[in-house]
């Protein structure tokens, strides 16, 4: 494999304090050099080594791809009229998730895996260049093994979340969809996915019925992660903690002692802004988690009722305008807390050793992720080191 060298960059983002100034690690007038899918090399521009081929960045910034560690990709119709209605005035529930689930069982394999492609395609554009891929609109054994399926051939990060909601036919025995979610639908998702997840929400799952689903998918071997308060106060933080989850998603509604246990643990809280944003909803305080020194990740949560956007960077300006992270804090949280809300090294840095995920911005700086919202700043994607 050849080498490259990316040249002129005016502020290369590594996440390597080591390598640079501050919790993001930045150097100016910098040079990177990929060999092998891999960072070679980071140091001045003036220093930089040979390499087969030259990028230059003209002055511009680079940082590391965006880590999106909470989407729902793999779904069929759309619902737009549930937003437009929202938009008049009406309160979102999550009960739209049942539309998405008869509109996914009736889709062939061919539509699901066109639009999870779609959507993956649009995301790198967006400079995503991982992207973590649930089930849950299937919950039927058949329907979430092959969405599953379908999300594994996109991307190695896929989780199962049988226990999104307790569908229909199941409506006055939902102790019976637990089991089935703890039994055949585990069995038959487990080839294909990685973490195992629950919407531990009122109306969803309560605190025993996800620490059972949670339980099963780890005695399978998967690792854990949790849907958590996002509609209200509740045990989902608590429960995550308590099973050691890499992540405990959405966080809007925390009490003190939900912070102080997450302060305390090694689970990320994983915020997700784009819901807030299109239901209209309070944002979680992400000052009040990195104050007491939480971890925090940003994720899109991309899924065709709540959240119907790909885009880390509206994440990052939202994250910054919305909820009072500093532009650095928005940036580490889309790259490096993404990648620790996965569990992985190897992403989510530019460290030596790490895989070439290099953004190039058409912006001098990382503060022009926020400054400039809306704008099509990513003007190339280098994804394991090959140009996209
Ligand atoms: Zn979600």
């Amino acid at each position: 494999m050849t080498s490259m060298a990316v040249t002129n960059i005016g502020e290369l983002v590594t996440n390597d304090p080591a390598a640079g100034h501050g919790r993001l690690g930045v150097l100016p007038d910098a040079a990177l050099i990929v060999d092998d899918g891999r960072v070679a090399w980071v140091g001045a521009n003036a220093l930089a080594p040979a390499a087969d081929t030259v990028l230059d960045a003209q002055g511009g910034a680079v940082l590391p791809g965006f880590v999106d560690s909470h989407t729902h990709l793999v779904f069929a119709g759309d619902r737009a009229a549930e937003f437009a209605a929202r938009m008049a005035g009406e309160r979102y529930t999550g009960g739209g998730i049942a539309t998405t689930v008869a509109a996914t069982r009736a889709a062939p394999d061919e539509e699901l895996r066109a639009t999870v492609e779609r959507l993956r395609r649009e995301a790198l554009r967006q400079g995503t260049t991982t992207v973590e891929i649930k089930s849950g609109y299937g919950l039927t054994v058949p329907d979430e093994a092959r969405m599953l399926r379908i999300a594994f051939e996109a991307s190695p990060e896929t989780t199962y979340l049988g226990a999104h909601v307790v569908p229909a036919e199941y409506a006055d025995r939902p102790d019976d969809y637990v089991a089935l979610v703890c039994g055949a639908m585990l069995d038959a998702a487990v080839p294909y996915a990685r973490w195992v997840d629950v919407f531990c929400e009122r109306g969803a799952f309560d605190a025993d019925q996800a620490r059972a689903v949670l339980a099963a998918g780890v005695a399978a071997g998967l690792a854990p992660r949790v849907h958590a308060n996002q509609l209200g106060p509740g045990p989902g933080v608590r429960l995550a903690v308590e099973l050691g989850a890499a992540s405990a998603d959405h966080c809007t509604h925390l009490s003190n002692a939900d912070v102080a246990l997450l302060a305390g643990s090694s689970t990320v809280a994983t915020l997700l802004p784009g819901g807030e944003f299109s239901t209209r909803s309070p944002y979680p305080d992400a000052r009040r988690l990195l104050d007491a020194g939480v971890t925090v990740a940003l994720a899109t949560d991309c899924n065709p009722g709540s959240s119907y956007t790909s885009s880390m960077p509206l994440c990052v300006a939202l994250a910054v305008r919305e909820m009072r992270m500093t532009p650095a804090e928005a940036v580490w949280a889309a790259t490096a807390g993404g990648a620790q809300a996965l569990r992985r090294t190897d992403i989510g840095h530019l460290g030596i050793g790490a895989r070439a995920d290099v953004l190039l911005l058409d912006a001098p700086s990382h503060l022009h992720l926020a400054y400039r919202p809306g704008v099509p700043l990513i003007r190339h994607v280098l994804h394991n080191g090959v140009l996209t």
